[in-house]
């Protein structure tokens, strides 16, 4: 049996690291003369009004100007770096000032590397099985070679983000809404093992000069692990990944269909690890928020341990797409502060694509217009509270919390961009978090 080597990299200095990585897999054998390469980073968020904390949550420009260098010697000149930030589509600032202050302009400068906003682009739909079609940005449907850069990162929803979870990010919004179905057969752990299987040939980087736990986004706990793991096959380099976090392939639904779809096992038996071993630089990433729950409340544990109740906010699922999830941590923050130590009237909150309602609460708040859609002739709803947004708008979110007696502070749903900045006080007086990381000079 032929194994798949996948590299494992101290990260020690620029360039040199990421070439050792590289070389160690045989990243490039699969590329191509002169092929037309599409570099894909993780860019999951991105806010212009404030500095907030990008380690283990972005791709870090360092990482992505020495591939470009190497891609260079390697004789390639058609680079394109191309990502799809989280956010309204329609704001073409946020993502420019993104690429800009990670330095992709200087980056155009410097070796005539391309950058795009997958929104600029057209999209075309693939068949990726089982009946389900989503729509891809061409630029990396018609590249010959694809280098994916994602950030080593655990994920509340799908345990790791990584590799494959990655390419998501080139998608349209309808498509990753479709990705979180509520069909089983259909749903995100089916959907985001098939994502590469209609692409060029791959080149897996982790990037884990920052890893984070509970991600994907910055109010995850951030470590300085300077780790990085190579791979011409993605789902090997994943799943070596996945091991290095504490997390077993077999355990981890994305990962364990992605080995089951191409008949291999998950065990990481038919994967070569060249370099350092996964025992040298292991170290346990949790990935859930624990919640607390019995007949007076159903909280995450923070919120259990400040004695709230009366509230059930039940534990998100795989079915909240990304744009409910971004307003997730803020309506919990939001009813966090809001509680007097008086019990609610018994709020239940549901989310996402599939939750019903429990029979005996007072009221229930349903959050985005899936939640409406589903529950709104539910006989066991006493009063309905909904926000009918998709994705929900904050106003709208403040004007239910407060329907519902949960007197949440204005300030939060007015300034919500600046809230990702409150997450830097975490970072002062630690050299180690090094913002120069995601620059280029
Ligand atoms: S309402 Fe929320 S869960 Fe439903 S499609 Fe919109 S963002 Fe996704």
């Amino acid at each position: 049996m032929k194994k798949s080597v996948v590299s494992i990299v101290k990260y020690e200095a620029p360039f040199e690291s990421v070439k050792k990585a590289v070389e160690l897999a045989d990243g490039f054998a699969n590329m191509p003369g002169r092929a037309k390469v599409f570099i894909k980073p993780n860019i999951v968020f991105w806010s212009k009004s404030v500095r907030f904390p990008k380690w283990g949550v972005l791709t870090t420009s360092r990482v992505v100007e020495d591939i470009v260098v190497l891609l260079k010697e390697h004789g390639i000149d058609d680079i394109t770096i191309g990502e799809g930030i989280v956010g309204d589509p329609k704001d073409r600032e946020t993502p420019a000032h993104a690429f800009k202050t990670l330095g992709y302009e200087t980056l155009n400068k410097k070796y005539g590397v391309k950058y795009i906003n997958v929104f600029d682009r057209p999209f075309e739909t693939v068949d990726i099985g089982d009946g389900i079609e989503l729509n891809f940005n061409t630029d990396i449907l018609n590249s010959d070679f694809v280098v994916d850069l994602p950030v080593m990162k655990t994920h509340n929803q799908t345990v790791v983000s990584l590799g494959i979870k990655n390419l998501k990010g080139v998608m349209d919004i309808k498509s990753r809404k479709t990705a979180h179905s509520p069909e089983e057969a259909k749903n995100l752990f089916h959907c985001v093992p098939r994502l590469p299987d209609r692409l060029p040939p791959i080149l897996a980087v982790l990037d884990g000069i920052y890893t984070l736990e509970r991600g994907p986004a910055f109010d995850g706990r951030v470590h300085r692990s300077n780790i990085l793991v190579a791979s011409s096959d993605v789902l090997s380099a994943d799943m070596v990944g996945a091991r290095i976090m504490g997390h077993e392939p077999r355990d981890i639904p994305i990962l364990a269909n992605a080995a089951a779809n191409r008949n291999r096992p998950s065990d990481l038996s038919d994967i070569e690890v060249v370099g350092e071993s996964i025992e040298n630089v292991a170290s346990y990433h949790e990935y859930d928020f624990a919640y607390h729950e019995d007949d007076q409340r159903c909280v995450p544990v923070p919120l259990a341990r400040d004695g709230i109740t009366g509230l059930f906010y039940r534990k998100y699922d795989e079915t909240m797409c990304t744009y409910c999830a971004s307003m997730n941590g803020l309506i919990l923050s939001a009813i966090r502060y809001a509680w007097k130590g008086e019990p609610w009237d018994r709020v239940e909150v549901l989310t996402g694509k599939k939750m019903t309602p429990t029979p005996g609460m007072n009221k229930t708040i349903l959050v985005g217009k899936c939640m409406y859609q589903k529950n709104r002739d539910n006989p066991d709803i006493k009063e309905m509270i909904p926000i009918k947004g998709c994705p929900p708008d904050p106003k709208t979110i403040l004007k239910a919390l407060h329907q519902a007696g949960i007197d949440a502070n204005p300030m939060l749903f007015e300034n919500i961009d600046q809230l990702p900045g409150f997450f830097m006080s975490r970072y002062e007086g630690k050299p180690e978090f090094d913002e120069s990381f995601f620059q280029v000079s």
